[in-house]
């Protein structure tokens, strides 16, 4: 069981992050403390509630494409902003949050960014995932007063016990 990442799914290529589902845990755990600490736009939030409520519901599914993100014409600031998202995790941005020492994360992170940094988006006619330039509803906004992610549709990621190792 696993979840992968593509660019371009049709290519298969050898630079797909494959990742277990402990590791694609770890993986939106750290894009999801460093995402609601720099989205500011409705585009932006969206992103990082992708992340936030990624591998809840889904598990062993989770994977995606970066063609299936809802890309704009702004889409050069919206790749821009996806890179940021990752720079941020690299600086281990809210690591003190996390109950668990991330020893592979950084890893996961610089080969995701390789593979965002090759992507060419291409602005979505009918995304699947929804128009991102729209807000989101205010309550998938709402922060944990304690670790300060926002909510989501399935609550604060590192308040899920079926997420988080337990003390
Ligand atoms: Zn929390």
């Amino acid at each position: 069981m696993g979840n992968t990442f593509t660019a371009n799914a049709a290519s298969g290529g050898p630079g797909d992050l494959r990742l277990s589902n402990g590791g694609t845990d770890v993986f939106f755990d750290v894009l999801t403390l460093a995402g609601c600490h720099v989205a500011e736009t409705p585009w932006q939030q969206n992103l990082v509630l992708l992340f936030a409520d990624g591998h809840r519901y889904d598990r062993g599914f989770s994977g995606f494409d970066l063609g299936d993100i809802p890309w704009t014409a702004d889409w050069p600031a919206e790749r821009a902003f996806l890179l940021r998202v990752i720079d941020t995790a690299l600086t281990r941005h809210g690591w003190h949050r996390l109950r668990y020492d991330p020893p592979y994360a950084a890893e996961y992170l610089a080969r995701y960014r390789e593979l965002v940094t090759a992507f060419m988006p291409a602005p979505a006619v009918a995304p699947k995932l929804g128009d991102w330039r729209l807000a989101p509803a205010p309550a998938l906004l709402t922060r944990c007063p304690e670790h300060d992610l926002y909510q989501g549709e399935a609550g604060c990621r590192l308040c899920d016990p079926s997420l988080q190792p337990v003390d």
